[in-house]
């Protein structure tokens, strides 16, 4: 996406690329994606070989970045694990550290861990047809080298923001503020509000983590919203897995308790699809059920938009609620007018004074990481490009891209997305097929935005984020079981052209357009 990729495009020189190193597939990002991935290729396509490119120091991704007080998931481990691996700690709503150290486990156990090669940012990835292979460009982000692989398939388990730098709104006045203004993504690990007040301003997944968090040291924690957002309370520990866990191998316990959850969770979401209405009016009920008695919901827990037009906000065992309850913390629903030397001036006319002041305003929705992508010497615009089942774009052969879940767990889709890949790579070693190329649709098809969120980094990027068709295979469900037939049991050349290997002919010269043979594609 080269509209918001903060990453420079750097000429690969002769002079400073390293020898060119082989691998079939090559995976970019060791996060939770990124290290599911190579574990389904271990598992499934043990001849493939793989190597994983990952710009920082370590693995774990978001869960190795994020270091904030209180930083944990929004929905539970059983769905956010792995299919392939149980959950097995207490907690179902875990803190960051766990969910590192199970990613961190998992990889070990499967040996990827070896296969990582740390501090290289990838910067471009380009094809060649007549190559049928991908040159991957990576940035050693320790020495500045760049540092060239090729592959024939590439697989972007980047995540969906950037890692540099997270959104903060243009607010007036910061150059004023006395205090400290911090950003949930860069969080100072010598920071110190003990005793002090700390203003959180948002209302997303982020701020309401943070504000109980904060308020079990601070001397009292405000969270400043524009709009509020659904907060709904889930208990930290399952029941059901905990006694599950007594009776059950471990592996059936976990399969039973994720498949429960995934229900759980699908039933909600169609629910406030179908009767917002009902959902708004139950969610207002349990909120008033945690909140003290006359507390104002109307204001501070009523968003001006139907459950799930936005990711909900979970909060295990109301803990949100319970910092409200005590008065450690408050929610002030208002519009920041400017920052003060003190704090912050609303414009409602009230002020609030802070020491501290963390803008948990979001993220920057970045695809593929910020690279380039270029087909035959072609930059891809993604705006343009349908996206295929929700993994692979219209018209970019051999690429797949690990995108989760919006109103379920990040990991239940990308696990999907992964065996797909692995079944995709099979289907091409056994017919002999080099490359697969989704076949762009007829330019007359009706296109959506690929995510059907209206959060604001959804919204401030939509633009340059993909498509998606009304229909199959251009349309992405958002429904675990709808998906699970289409990605683990449907067929992989539905709207696919394959292409042979290109191997050169004796009397072809090197480098010429090899002659491929397209397969008609079957449209399912
Ligand atoms: C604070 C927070 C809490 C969240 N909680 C939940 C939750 O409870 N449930 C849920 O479903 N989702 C949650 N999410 C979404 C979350 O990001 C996913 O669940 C999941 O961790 C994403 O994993 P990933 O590996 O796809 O991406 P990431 O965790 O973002 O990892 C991507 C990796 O790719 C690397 N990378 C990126 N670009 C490049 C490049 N060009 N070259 C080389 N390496 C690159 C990055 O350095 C990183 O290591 C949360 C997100 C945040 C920020």
């Amino acid at each position: 996406m080269p509209q918001c990729s903060p990453i420079p495009w750097k000429p690969v020189t002769a002079a400073s690329a390293e020898p060119i190193d082989h691998v079939d597939v090559v995976i970019v990002g060791a996060g939770l994606s990124g290290v599911g991935a190579a574990c389904h290729l271990r598992r499934r396509v043990p001849r493939k070989t793989f190597a994983i490119l990952e710009a920082r120091g370590d693995m774990g991704g978001t869960w190795d970045l994020f270091r904030y007080p209180g930083i944990r998931s929004d929905s539970d481990m059983f769905t956010l694990g792995y299919s392939f691996r149980p959950w097995t700690e207490p907690e179902a709503i875990a803190d960051g550290p766990s969910i590192l150290r199970y990613i961190r486990e998992t990889a070990r156990e499967h040996g990827i861990d070896r296969e990582i090669r740390y501090r290289h940012r990838v910067i471009r990835a380009e094809w060649s047809t007549p190559e049928a292979r991908w040159t991957v460009v990576a940035e050693r982000t320790d020495r500045g080298e760049i540092v060239n692989l090729t592959c024939d398939f590439l697989f972007a388990c980047t995540g969906y923001y950037r890692y540099d730098q997270g959104y903060v709104p243009d607010f007036a006045g910061t150059e004023r503020f006395r205090g400290q203004i911090v950003h949930p993504q860069d969080w100072p690990v010598d920071l110190d509000y003990a005793g002090g007040r700390v203003t959180v301003i948002g209302s997303g997944a982020t701020a309401v983590t943070l504000v109980p968090a904060l308020a079990e040291r601070a001397a009292h924690v405000t969270m400043l919203q524009r709009t509020p957002s659904y907060v709904v309370s889930l208990p930290g520990n399952d029941g059901v897995a905990l006694t599950l866990r007594s009776r059950l191998p471990a592996r059936v316990a976990y399969a039973t308790v994720r498949w429960k959850n995934v229900l759980r969770q699908m039933v909600a979401f169609n629910v406030a699809r179908r009767a917002p209405r009902f959902a708004r009016s139950l969610v207002r009920k349990w909120n008033q059920n945690q909140l003290p008695e006359g507390y104002d919901v109307d204001t501070h827990f009523n968003p001006p938009y139907e459950p799930w037009d936005q990711r909900l906000c979970l909060v295990p065992d109301g803990d949100l609620f319970q910092a409200i309850a005590s008065g450690r913390a408050e929610i002030v629903t208002d519009r920041i007018k400017t920052f003060t030397e003190r704090g912050l001036a609303l414009e409602s006319g009230r002020e609030v004074e802070a020491e501290v002041i963390v803008t948990a305003t979001g993220f920057n929705l970045l695809l593929v990481g910020g690279m380039a992508v270029v087909v035959d010497g072609e930059k891809v615009d993604f705006s343009r490009r349908v996206a295929y089942k929700g993994l692979m774009l219209s018209g970019v052969p051999n690429l797949a891209m690990a995108l989760g879940y919006t109103n379920a767990s990040w990991t239940l889709k990308c696990d999907l997305v992964a065996q797909y890949v692995c079944r995709l790579l099979d289907h091409m070693d056994r017919n002999g097929y080099a490359i697969a190329r989704p076949q762009p649709p007829d330019a007359s098809l009706p296109t959506d935005p690929i995510i059907d969120l209206r959060s604001g980094y959804v919204m401030r990027s939509i633009d340059r984020l993909p498509k998606q068709g009304r229909s199959l295979p251009w349309r992405l469900h958002q429904n675990y079981f709808r998906d699970i037939r289409l990605l683990r049991r449907g067929p992989v050349d539905d709207a696919m052209a394959f292409s042979a290997s290109p191997a050169p002919k004796p009397s072809q010269p090197a480098g010429g357009i090899p002659e491929t043979v397209e397969f008609v594609p079957r449209v399912g």
